[in-house]
């Protein structure tokens, strides 16, 4: 177990290098930071907390909503859901051998189109969210990065 542990932290560490040397691509902490103060400047009709908060609630929705345009409407991905089947004998390390997603195929062009404006939409008003409260996104994701080293492998929370 030790050693799917170490396997984990090594793969989580090689993620976030790939994260801070790919910053045209994919976002680091700094860029984050930027991402804040961008979002504080769009944000111009729901300053208040209850618009922000409902209409942080309603993108997650969304993003929920043209997931499942994209199994029912569009067809590309399935979702072939049952009970997960885990032996009792199965090791920590074998367990994710028997977790299934339940998802099949993989997102068309569009489809992933659509998800991906859901998810930044998503994003902006969790940035906004930060704002109001004052808490800084690159902080947050630097904690929870010190707590999956911490914890090593966790199930859903
Ligand atoms: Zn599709």
């Amino acid at each position: 177990m030790a050693l799917f542990v170490d396997k984990c932290r090594n793969n989580h560490h090689n993620y976030i290098k790939a994260i801070k040397h790919k910053g045209d691509v994919t976002m680091g902490y700094k860029e984050f930071e930027d991402f804040q103060s961008l979002v504080d400047s769009h944000l111009l009709r729901h300053r208040s907390l209850l618009d922000i908060m409902t209409k942080y609630q309603e993108s997650a929705s969304r993003v929920n909503r043209a997931l499942a345009k994209a199994v029912t409407s569009c067809g590309c991905v399935e979702i072939h859901a049952k009970k997960q089947e885990i032996p009792d004998d199965v090791s920590l390390s074998g367990l994710k051998a028997y977790m299934d997603s339940h998802l099949r195929g993989e997102l068309c062009d569009q489809c992933r189109d659509v998800i991906e404006k859901e998810l930044g939409n998503q994003l902006f008003f969790m940035a906004s969210l930060a704002n109001l409260l004052g808490i800084r996104l690159d902080e947050v994701l630097e904690k929870e990065e010190k707590k999956m080293d911490t914890l090593g492998v966790y199930g859903l929370r």
